[in-house]
């Protein structure tokens, strides 16, 4: 079982996530685009540990959005009733090197944050006929 460790800017925050599946998403719904500044990335995970000040704002009726108490850094996102959490990426150094396996509300994008490559993609309409709650998972 590998583990992989990561932290916020600050430090405050410490992470740890048991087999991590070694590929990110991208969302650019607007309440990720919103939430990130631009572009939202992250990856599930079941299996963590998360030590220090961390706090979550309800984002949805049943989604919680985590970040840094100290720093601000974003750490996470959870629904209630769900085992996983969706880490964000740049705070693992080992996550450098993972591909992008999807990209969801692409027509809802930055202009200039379209990402290149030969991943799976959505537009808002074909994620939302798919999984029926706006804020599903990656797929
Ligand atoms: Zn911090
Ligand atoms: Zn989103």
């Amino acid at each position: 079982m590998s583990v992989l460790k990561g932290h916020c800017l600050c430090e405050a925050v410490q992470i740890s996530v048991q087999d991590a599946p070694g590929w990110v998403g991208v969302c650019h719904c607007d309440m990720c685009k919103r939430w990130s500044g631009a572009v939202f990335a992250c990856f599930p995970a079941s299996e963590f540990e998360v030590d220090g000040p961390v706090a979550e704002h309800a984002s949805s009726p049943k989604s919680f959005r985590a970040f840094c108490g100290r720093c601000g850094s974003h750490l996470y996102m959870r629904d209630e009733g769900r085992a996983e959490r969706d880490f964000m990426p740049g705070l693992f150094a080992e996550a450098r090197d993972w591909p992008l396996k999807s990209e969801i509300y692409t027509d809802r994008a930055l202009c200039w944050a379209g990402l290149p490559g030969d991943h799976n993609r959505a537009t808002q309409a074909e994620y939302q006929a798919k999984y029926p709650s706006p804020m599903g998972e990656p797929s």
